[in-house]
């Protein structure tokens, strides 16, 4: 397509939530007539992310891209030791090369997309338009979607907690059968705390591969030599000693109820996890953005308002009362993840993180930590919100 004097739409992110977006567009007939221009940075991206996510096992959407999946989860801590099926769902795993490569060729083939390889500098909404500036080129839309994170706004304020979810991995093949293939270990908290919420997470490819990644939901990022010395340890815990290192993985995730919607105006929307469309009690992100990617095409059809778009639901409510608590006691979030697996089924618990459980189970759910840590914590939120 020839640079048009103003876009209908300006990606600024080729990511998760951009490409998950265009694919959603490209099933509608209405947006093929539409002029979309993505604006990327990094022109060099391959497999950056390793996505994971449960869904029924029988939806095929993502067949095409799912490189693993497993039936069973186990969680493990000082109190609990849980081993469990989770049919109807079952756990993939993507590697985001796949998704990237299928989307870049889709992009290609639809005269109606550009995708240029520029850093975005800024936006500024002019009258009806929207001007988004790069290092090379001024470009205008009618509307503006963001996917580029504003860490630091969400960082300065104090209003709500700001915690990370931060990991190293590594995947790594075994000379010997060390893993069970049909089995994700989801959570093993048995490795120190060390004040904090500590994890490892353990996806097996095969008998003899495995991606196992160190995890701490927390607000400080560690050394990258720490989270390397702990995987290793880990392993030679369990008398893993004889492997290699494939590949390695890094990443950090915002886990915050920090509002990134009202930064949004009539004409820019701010998408995926820099729109906050990342599950703030887990880090969770993927399927979130499936779900909102298909809303917002729905909404696109009727609406012309970006700030229309966004409701609070209250599972924000829950998710931020949680990180209240794990922002001020960094260290339950092993006992509070306990208790949860301990007292309700783990499906009932993959439907609560996915926002899709009833009130009832919420309540019961609820009713499977300690009462007064989070009425406390109500309470303190509440006092807060009327200063
Ligand atoms: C390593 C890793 C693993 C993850 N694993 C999971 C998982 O298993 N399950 C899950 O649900 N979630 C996971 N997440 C969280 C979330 O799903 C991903 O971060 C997801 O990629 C978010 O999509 P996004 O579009 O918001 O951001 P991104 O996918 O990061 O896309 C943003 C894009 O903007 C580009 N960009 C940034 N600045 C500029 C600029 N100035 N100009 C132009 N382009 C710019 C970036 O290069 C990037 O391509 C993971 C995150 C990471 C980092």
């Amino acid at each position: 397509m020839k640079k048009k004097a103003v876009y209908d739409y300006i990606f600024a992110g080729a990511g998760a939530s951009t490409l998950q977006i265009i694919m959603q567009m490209l099933q509608h007939e209405r947006f093929k007539n539409t002029s979309i221009l993505i604006l990327e940075e990094n022109s060099t991206k391959t497999n950056d992310r390793t996505w994971c996510f449960w869904e029924e096992k029988s939806k095929e959407d993502w067949h095409p891209f799912v490189q693993c999946q497993w039936e069973n989860i186990t969680f493990t801590s000082d109190t609990a030791q849980l081993h469990e099926p989770i049919t109807p769902y079952a756990y993939k795993m993507i590697r985001s090369n796949a998704f990237y490569t299928h989307m870049h060729e889709l992009i290609g083939k639809n005269e109606n997309i550009d995708l240029s390889y520029e850093k975005v500098k800024s936006f500024e909404t002019q009258g009806e338009v929207v001007r988004v500036s790069t290092a090379k080129n001024t470009y205008t839309s009618s509307y503006f979607f963001n996917s580029i994170l504003d860490w630091n706004t969400a960082q300065q304020q104090s209003k709500y907690p700001v915690l990370q979810q931060h990991f190293v991995g590594w995947f790594i093949k075994t000379k010997d059968d060390c893993f069970d293939p049909n089995t994700a270990t989801f959570m093993d908290f048995s490795v120190a705390q060390k004040g904090n919420t500590r994890f490892m997470y353990v996806l097996p490819l095969s008998k003899n591969e495995t991606l196992i990644e160190y995890t701490l939901f927390s607000e400080q990022l560690l050394n990258y030599a720490e989270y390397e010395r702990e995987i290793r340890q880990y392993l030679t815990q369990k008398n893993i000693r004889n492997y290699s290192i494939t590949e390695t993985e890094q990443g950090t995730i915002p886990m915050t109820c920090y509002p990134f919607s009202k930064q949004n105006s009539k004409r820019v929307l701010h998408i995926g996890s820099a729109g906050g469309w990342t599950k703030a009690s887990t880090g969770f992100t993927f399927k979130f953005i499936e779900r909102k990617a298909t809303e917002l095409v729905d909404f696109l059809n009727d609406e012309s308002d970006m700030r229309l778009f966004e409701k609070r639901t209250r599972f924000w409510w829950y998710d931020l009362l949680f990180l209240d608590v794990l922002a001020q006691h960094n260290h339950k979030g092993s006992f509070l993840f306990s208790r949860m697996f301990q007292r309700n089924n783990p499906r009932t618990i993959l439907r609560f993180l996915d926002e899709k459980t009833t009130f009832s189970e919420e309540v019961r759910i609820m009713q499977s930590f300690p009462v007064g840590i989070f009425v406390w914590q109500l309470i303190r939120r509440l006092m807060r919100s009327l200063h």
